[in-house]
């Protein structure tokens, strides 16, 4: 099937610098701002809403990567051609641009334009993350910047190692699970798994040709090898915690992946972050959680699904142990009533949703409803995930509210741990793609309201 060879992340060609990577604002805070939201126009709205944190960032934003308009942004975020003048002569130019996305006074929210001739914005030299138009912004802001000061310095480092995945220089290490998959049941045992094997990778990246140009081209030093190493594990545990997620939603719901004719999963409310950014084969460890599997097909379903992503809902049957993505283009609800209901696509045996978000605002909470509803009433296994634990609270109240049986919730042990930015608000606390879990099974609850939030005080 044709999306297992279709590589979002290519070798570059070593003359030009693929558009790919200039998309910091979302990628690197896909954050409440954007991403997996099944409304046509939430992304925009999250686009523009940077504004309200800093007034003109998304214009800035825009200019910086000459590009004209939000379209033209969400073309690119799509994996579409840009129209004009975009990209860039060289990898200085290019990380020089995405750093200049970055600049404005995290204190007074001063950015460059609002500045007079002799004022420069200067970043902090402790984190290299967060910029200040002058000494008294600076020491003002210290009392709030000082507990996120170290976090936001492995987000720094991050987001330049990054291109190295996006090139395909880091490739990340894969094959088959030598230890009974029972055993892995969170990263400290995945690690330790694949130690012997990983060490020899990470250090064939720490010492590549890639790797020096990476910081001969951005301006600063570049940091130990110790850094590196711990920001190249956190890349790849990023990579790798939705497809781990999925099976932990298999595991944790008690799934058969030994049926024959194999499994299906859907994945709700996907975006260009499960699409465009995702390397087909980091789904390769999914299957190696399961050997033995008959068989998995994964389809993203969702507005913002990436173009050239397959569009493909194959229902031709699954081979024993091969697993196949597959997208489709729009509403779920909508996808049910077309492609489900009619019988043209199988009843999905798991139903993953990644930071849905609609515990964030009423449109939201509008959009999600028909999906949620119809997840509960026709006894889909869902599992949703969630940033912080003020969110799977909120999250918890919410399902609870809407009459679906939780069967289990808590801290995601394949979150990423890779610290993501608040983009316009940097002081913010850093959060973790699917930090926390939810999964519910068909309707009624067990526990009362007052139990769970009992609960979910002392959990964490
Ligand atoms: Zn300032
Ligand atoms: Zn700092």
């Amino acid at each position: 099937m044709a999306p297992r060879s279709r590589r979002r992340r290519h070798k570059k060609s070593s003359s030009s610098v693929t558009p790919v990577v200039v998309t910091p604002p979302t990628v690197v805070t896909s954050v409440p701002l954007t991403s997996s939201k099944p409304g046509p126009s939430i992304d925009a709205l999250g686009f523009f809403s940077l504004d309200n944190n800093v007034p003109g960032l998304s214009h800035l934003i825009l200019q910086k990567l000459n590009m004209k308009s939000y379209e033209e942004y969400k073309l690119v975020v799509d994996g579409g051609t840009p129209v004009s003048g975009f990209g860039f002569q060289c990898p200085q130019e290019m990380f020089q641009r995405m750093e200049d996305t970055f600049r404005f006074c995290a204190h007074c929210r001063a950015l460059p334009s609002g500045l007079s001739d002799s004022k420069v914005l200067r970043h902090c030299k402790r984190c290299r993350n967060v910029y200040y138009c002058g000494p008294e912004c600076q020491r003002s802001d210290w009392p709030a910047h000082r507990k996120v000061c170290q976090e936001l310095c492995l987000v720094a480092v991050d987001r330049l190692m990054e291109w190295l995945l996006v090139t395909g220089d880091f490739v990340l290490p894969s094959g088959p699970w030598p230890w009974p998959a029972e055993a892995v049941q969170d990263w400290d045992t995945w690690f330790s798994m694949k130690r012997l094997h990983l060490d020899a990778a990470l250090d064939a990246v720490l010492g590549s040709h890639a790797m020096a140009t990476l910081w001969a081209s951005v301006g600063r030093p570049r940091p130990d090898p110790d850094i590196l190493q711990g920001s190249l594990k956190r890349l790849l545990t990023d990579a790798l915690s939705r497809p781990l997620t999925l099976g932990l939603g298999l595991r944790s719901l008690g799934i058969d992946v030994g049926k024959t004719g194999g499994s299906i999963v859907h994945v709700v409310g996907a975006s260009h972050v499960e699409t465009f950014l995702t390397r087909p084969e980091d789904y390769d460890e999914l299957g190696y959680m399961f050997p033995g599997h008959q068989g998995l097909r994964v389809i993203m379903v969702g507005v913002d699904v990436a173009t050239g992503f397959s569009q493909s809902t194959s229902t031709s049957p699954l081979e024993p142990g091969t697993l196949q993505l597959g997208a489709h283009r729009g509403l779920y609800h909508d996808f049910w009533e077309e492609q489900i209901e009619t019988g043209r696509t199988a009843h999905p045996d798991l139903v993953v949703a990644f930071h849905p978000g609609f515990h964030s605002s009423p449109d939201l909470m509008e959009a999600w409803l028909p999906t949620l509803l119809l997840l509960r009433d026709y006894e889909i296994p869902t599992l949703i995930t969630l940033y912080s634990h003020q969110e799977l609270a909120t999250s918890l109240q919410i399902l609870v509210e809407l009459d679906t049986h939780i069967t289990a919730y808590g801290a995601n042990p394949f979150m990423s741990l890779k610290p993501e930015q608040v983009y316009s608000n940097p002081n913010k606390q850093p959060v973790y793609c699917s930090a926390y879990y939810i999964m519910f099974l068909g309707s009624f609850c067990q526990l009362d309201k007052r139990q769970l939030e009992g609960k979910v005080d002392d959990e964490v």
